[in-house]
């Protein structure tokens, strides 16, 4: 089953450098839920390959503009496109008035539902809950009301091992077998999940810390992630400017990765200051080795 990470872009403020404004999709069993959308995003999607109309749910950590402002464009183009299925989108407080003022002024009545859900800024909330994956913002630490996202699986069952297995053990018993129990059949032969099953598969986790400032009260939410998002606006030379405009430093970025015990650490939302990114990522590096640069069109999978 795929689990896998698109970055569509990771550039602040302003465009630099052909680098773009926040988006990335991750992909959880040919599901496609949308993170950010900064403008051009629609043509981000075009550029790699990723049809707009199997997007059911959005998620907006915040009203900076680096970070919605594709939403209504990408809208609009879905409507012009003919969709009719329902769209989730998940966004601050206000997120939902701004578009509902679009629409309102360019007489536009949308031929498909949108369904909105205010996030809840001062802790964490499941906004997704499958019997496969469960999906969750959390709180961050920025100028504006911001969230993470952080999107897990569920725990799976374990597999049977058929050849180990005689025909008369009833449904209700494979099921106990996958759920780790032992059962005995009628003949009064004991099944020890242990013998007769493997382990499962591990749940796999990633986690996305939007726009934030270094703060260690997140790491809860992300701990042993096998990858997190992690924005790296500065390197530790400006880290008392990270610190005032509520941002972190590449090096602060490994920190937390380490702390967190994480699997890889991906940094974004690049400072048009950079050019080259090599001094970011080495800064990064030395703190945190397995750290990657969130650049536009990479895809991270998480194996299972
Ligand atoms: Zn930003
Ligand atoms: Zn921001």
């Amino acid at each position: 089953v795929v689990f896998e990470i698109t970055i569509l872009g990771s550039n602040s403020a302003s465009f630099a450098f052909n680098r773009h404004h926040t988006a990335q999709v991750v992909n959880v069993n040919q599901n496609l839920y949308l993170i950010d959308c900064g403008e051009g995003t629609q043509m981000r999607l075009a550029k790699f390959k990723i049809k707009h109309n199997r997007i059911n749910h959005i998620f907006i950590s915040h009203l900076h503009g680096d970070h919605y402002l594709g939403l209504i464009g990408l809208m609009l183009t879905m409507h012009l496109q003919g969709r009719e299925q329902d769209l989730y989108i998940f966004g601050p407080k206000g997120l939902d008035e701004i578009l509902t003022l679009h629409l309102k002024h360019s007489e536009t009545e949308l031929n498909y539902a949108v369904h909105f859900e205010t996030l809840n800024m001062n802790e964490r909330q499941v906004l997704i809950d499958t019997e496969e994956l469960e999906i969750a913002s959390f709180p961050v630490e920025h100028r504006l009301p911001c969230a993470g996202f952080v999107f897990e699986e569920k725990p799976k069952k374990r597999k049977l091992l058929r050849e180990k297995l005689s025909g008369n053990l009833s449904s209700a018993q494979l099921k106990a077998l996958k759920e780790g129990e032992d059962v005995i059949d009628h003949d009064g032969t004991i099944y020890a999940a242990t013998d007769v099953t493997l382990e499962p598969k591990k749940s796999r986790k990633y986690a996305y810390c939007a726009d934030t400032r270094y703060t260690e009260a997140i790491l809860p939410y992300i701990n042993e992630a096998d990858i997190i998002y992690h924005e790296a606006t500065f390197l530790e030379d400006m880290r008392d400017r990270a610190i005032q405009t509520y941002h972190s430093t590449a090096a602060q970025a490994g920190t937390l990765a380490l702390k967190a015990r994480v699997g890889m650490l991906l940094i974004g939302h690049f400072s048009s200051r950079y050019r080259e990114l090599d001094s970011t990522l080495e800064e990064a590096k030395s703190i945190f080795q397995n750290t990657e640069l969130a650049i536009e069109g990479k895809v991270f999978s998480i194996s299972e």
